[in-house]
């Protein structure tokens, strides 16, 4: 569980109920399209993978049902894949983040500026407020040039 001590404490008061080793594979609507359960799968540690982490491997025919009407997916870190699907001008690295000027935020696309995770991978509030501030810098200046 990749999370602070201090997260997974105030969770726990805030009585979330955890379901480690628990994947989703399934959403299952009723007739008219509305959520009413979850199939999920039971998991197990498998053999350590080269960083030396054990990999959760599904446990076969461990599937079970679980009523919900309500789901929000909110795992990963990763770049929206529509930045690179719909803008082909502007370069992104191999995991989809924005390639910018650190100093500036100018990304390859002229007039185009970017910050914060999208450009760094996943970080911190304050390096991604830092960029915000130093590209909005960068894009007044390249506005004035403009005009
Ligand atoms: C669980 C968790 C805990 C964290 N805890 C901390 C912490 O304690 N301290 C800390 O400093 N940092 C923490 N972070 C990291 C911090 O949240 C990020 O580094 C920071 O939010 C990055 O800011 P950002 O503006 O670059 O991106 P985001 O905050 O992710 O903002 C990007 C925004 O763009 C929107 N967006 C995406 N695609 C599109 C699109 N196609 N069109 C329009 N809008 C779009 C998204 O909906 C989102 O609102 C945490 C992150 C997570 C996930």
């Amino acid at each position: 569980m990749p999370a602070r001590l201090a997260e997974v404490h105030h969770a726990h008061e805030e009585e979330i109920e955890f379901h480690t080793l628990t994947n989703p594979v399934e959403f299952i609507g009723d007739e008219d399209g509305y959520l009413v359960a979850m199939r999920c799968i039971r998991m197990e540690l498998g053999e350590p993978d080269e960083s030396g982490r054990r990999r959760p491997v599904p446990i076969e025919g461990s599937e079970f049902e679980t009523p919900v009407d309500t789901v929000i997916i909110a795992i990963g870190n990763a770049s929206n894949k529509i930045i690179a699907d719909t803008t082909p001008d502007l370069e992104v690295d191999a995991r989809d983040r924005i390639i910018a000027d650190l100093e500036t935020g100018q990304t390859s696309k002229k007039g185009v500026f970017a910050g914060g995770d999208v450009v760094t991978g996943a970080a911190t509030v304050i390096l991604a407020m830092g960029a915000g501030k130093r590209a909005a810098t960068a894009i007044n200046e390249y506005l004035m040039g403009e005009g």
